[in-house]
């Protein structure tokens, strides 16, 4: 099983499949997963892929049969992970900020859900009353995470109910006999510190008393994941440990068990992920050489979104000599990738590569310019699959009804 690719790998796909182009390497993704499990093993926990960061169906299936669960933010999502085969007792829907047909919706597919807002779930408790077991999102007002762009559980955040409404929480479950299996809590994403999520279960303590059923926490997803050379992601091993210890006090403190949930993303599929492109124009200037490439922010939006960093190697040039560029797209807008970024001499022609590109990288893309979306390929045991074409020209004007 190989878990990264070569450079002559990668550069033979993309003259397979042309450039732009995603490539996942679904033997990294199932090496995240064992990982998980391995640093958990012995632990009361569950994870669900928060499918979100890409949800490519043949990426879907793969993650399925490493039995891992999934998350999903909205309902589109959820049928996804049902046509890729997951079980409903498996799905899990976190909403937020959404209409309460979409919750019908999914409780009509018996999946998992959790209610982020005091009138949905008013609305849920009409309904149902005690008939379907749901979680409950809680905005706890930490910041962490990666950048405020990032963040979902401090005190501006529109993510979960304010835990300060716990009263409001309780009245609502009381007067409909709302069944609360769960309670959630997501803080945001790239977290590396451990002692965030453990002070996010140490919240867990006062609020268990309030809801009698329940069986789950969920802990979110957030798992950071290294992105330069020097970074280190999340210690997950510290992080397994942590958890465990708990869920024990938690069951010396109220005589039953809990079960952990996590909802990883980027932990799971980041690394997997390598974004190939071709270097279009070279332009010298007196203080700054441009490397522009045939892709754009429209195809990786990270960098210019959250001033996210990715690592880019010229794979068509690995040993040329160091020098400074400026890696920018072909989108009419400031449009860049990295600034001043040392690489191996670039030429027209050369592949840069971008790596961790696997999470909230074509996911996030769209026809801006009316560019193409790239093709995706995926990897697994030494052979690559096409998993998406790419677009051509009749996708641009899909759906557009053309007047005269
Ligand atoms: C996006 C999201 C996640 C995953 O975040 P990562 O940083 O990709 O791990 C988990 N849970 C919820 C509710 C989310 O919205």
């Amino acid at each position: 099983m190989s878990t990264s690719l070569s450079n002559n790998q990668l550069a033979a796909l993309a003259a397979r499949y042309g450039t732009p182009l995603y490539v996942y390497n679904a033997d990294r993704i199932s090496l995240q997963y064992e990982y998980l499990q391995e640093a958990f093993k012995g632990v009361n926990a569950r994870f669900f892929y928060a499918c979100k960061a890409l949800t490519n169906i043949s990426i879907l299936k793969h993650i399925r049969s490493l039995g891992c669960n999934i998350d999903c933010s909205s309902v589109n999502e959820a049928h996804l992970a049902l046509r890729a085969g997951f079980d409903p007792g498996n799905i899990l829907y976190t909403s937020n900020g959404i209409a309460f047909e979409e919750i019908e919706e999914a409780a009509g597919s018996g999946i998992n859900i959790n209610i982020d807002s005091l009138s949905n779930l008013e609305k849920f408790g009409k309904k149902f009353g005690h008939s379907y077991p749901v979680g409950i999102r809680l905005r706890p007002n930490i910041m962490a995470g990666g950048n405020l762009k990032i963040s979902t559980g401090h005190e501006k955040s529109k993510f979960g109910i304010p835990i300060e409404q716990l009263d409001e929480i309780v009245l609502l479950v009381k007067q409909y006999n709302l069944h609360i299996a769960g309670l959630h809590i997501h803080t945001g994403s790239e977290i590396k510190d451990v002692a965030v999520f453990m002070k996010v279960a140490g919240l867990f303590f006062d609020l268990v008393p309030h809801f009698p059923e329940l069986r789950f926490l969920d802990l979110g997803g957030g798992f950071k994941v290294p992105y330069r050379d020097d970074e280190t992601g999340t210690d997950i091993q510290l992080l397994a440990t942590s958890v465990n210890e708990v869920l024990l006090k938690l069951q010396t403190t109220y005589g039953k068990t809990f079960q952990a949930w996590f909802e990883p993303g980027k932990f799971l599929v980041s690394e997997s992920g390598t974004f190939i492109t071709k270097v279009n124009v070279i332009k010298e200037n007196k203080t700054t050489t441009f490397a522009g490439v045939n892709s754009g922010f429209n195809h990786l939006i990270r960098p210019m979104f959250y001033e996210a960093y990715h690592k880019i190697r010229n794979i068509s040039n690995p040993g040329g000599p160091l020098k400074k560029y400026t890696v920018t797209g072909n989108i009419c807008e400031t449009d860049t990738f990295a600034g001043d970024r040392e690489l191996n001499e670039v030429r027209e022609g050369d592949l840069l590569v971008f790596d961790n590109a696997g999470a909230y990288g074509f996911e996030m893309g769209s026809n801006y310019n009316s560019r193409y979306l790239p093709a995706q390929v995926m990897v697994r045991g030494g052979e690559d699959h096409l998993i998406r074409k790419r677009d051509v020209f009749e996708d641009l004007l899909r759906n557009q009804i053309e007047l005269d």
